[in-house]
């Protein structure tokens, strides 16, 4: 006897949410959730706001929100990272704090905690393991930190889970079950929900998007492998293009738009060439947009999800990313899942950090409570 197709999914995750198999329960025992989840059930309609913290390498942004995905205040600060992670630890313990005791904000309304945080992160343990825009941070166990100052239950996530829970909560995946979510900015990440679950792996190291090989013998990525996508379609890697092509001498706008200066050149300064008239601004973001439909049409026959979102800086361009990305994945993936697939913009913009950090703290809690 088969199963109602619409059933499968949800009969399994519940299953997995018990077990502590992929939606993580263990995380909720290991940082003490379980206490949170006994206030909960005794006050079911009070506890209707998350506080969401988006921790970057430059900027900490930290706000409350409902469970509507609106943001109802929020708070920021720099992260100065140089002065170490003490400093930066303190800054956001404080943001936070602000937050919870601002006038008209009843903290017992406040359910839970999220954090985003550059990876590489240890969810299950709240352990931020050694993030290469923090410097001096090293196996920081966060979620302990930040539970322990305030009181509140703490979740944590890496950048690119967060924001795919957030466009999965409150964005452009909202209902889909079978979700990825891509980020193409200065760099590229990502985030899989899986039969309605994030999907983190075996050891939290899931979704690395960026990081798959597309051109073996490739320019060389940040991550030290030759070929990523990252290293082929970010924007850092159309910029990289480009200076060589200036230095080299090449007929383009760009070298005019940067004022003959290498280092002024961004992916903003070729889209612009580009959209001007500029062949060579035109051939560079053709190349990196072959690589990054063929990188989506590999997600694509991977995953076979119903939608595909992508977020982040590029996405600006608009038809210029999204066509190629399309054409591409029409042609390179297989007939069944090329025609499953939706490829839509993210809708969260500049505040996909702030929300997915707020749905991490929602996740936790409605896995928690089953
Ligand atoms: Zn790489």
């Amino acid at each position: 006897m088969f199963l109602d197709k619409a059933a499968r999914p949800r009969v399994k995750c519940e299953r997995q949410s018990v077990d502590a198999a992929l939606c993580s329960t263990g995380r909720a025992h290991t940082l003490g959730h379980s206490r949170e989840l006994n206030i909960i059930q005794e006050q079911p309609r009070a506890k209707d706001l998350f506080l969401g913290i988006d921790l970057g390498g430059t900027k900490i942004v930290a706000g409350l929100v409902d469970r509507e995905g609106r943001i109802v205040s929020r708070q920021h600060s720099s992260t100065q990272a140089s002065k170490g992670r003490e400093i930066v630890v303190r800054r956001l313990i404080d943001v936070a704090s602000q937050l919870l005791t601002a006038e008209g904000i009843d903290r017992k309304q406040v359910a839970a905690i999220g954090v985003a945080a550059p990876g590489p992160i240890d969810a299950r343990s709240g352990v931020v393991t050694a993030p290469p825009n923090l410097p001096g941070w090293r196996d920081v166990p966060l979620g302990r930190l930040i539970q322990d100052e305030l009181g509140l239950s703490t979740s944590l996530e890496n950048d690119g889970n967060a924001a795919a829970l957030g466009e999965h909560l409150f964005g452009a995946g909202r209902g889909a079950d079978h979700m990825i979510y891509v980020t193409a900015s200065t760099g590229i990440g990502g985030g899989f929900i899986l039969d309605g679950c994030l999907y983190r792996g075996a050891t939290g190291a899931a979704a690395e998007v960026g990081h798959m090989t597309i051109l073996p013998h490739g320019p060389r990525c940040g991550c030290g492998n030759r070929g990523c996508l990252e290293a082929l379609a970010s924007g850092t890697a159309i910029a990289r293009e480009a200076r060589e092509r200036v230095a080299r001498g090449a007929p383009t706008l760009i070298a005019e738009l940067a004022e003959g200066d290498l280092n002024r050149i961004s992916a903003e300064m070729v889209s612009r060439a580009a959209e001007g008239g500029d062949a060579e601004a035109n051939e560079i973001l053709d190349q990196a947009m072959i690589y990054l439909g063929v990188g989506m049409a590999n997600l694509v026959n991977l995953f076979n999800p119903r939608l595909l979102v992508i977020g982040g800086g590029l996405t600006k361009m608009g038809a210029r990313l999204f066509d190629p990305v399309r054409r591409i994945v029409d042609r390179q993936a297989f007939p069944a899942a090329a025609s499953a697939v939706e490829i839509t913009r993210a809708q969260l913009g500049d505040d996909v950090g702030l929300l997915g950090a707020a749905a991490v703290a929602m996740t936790a809690i409605r896995e928690l409570s089953g």
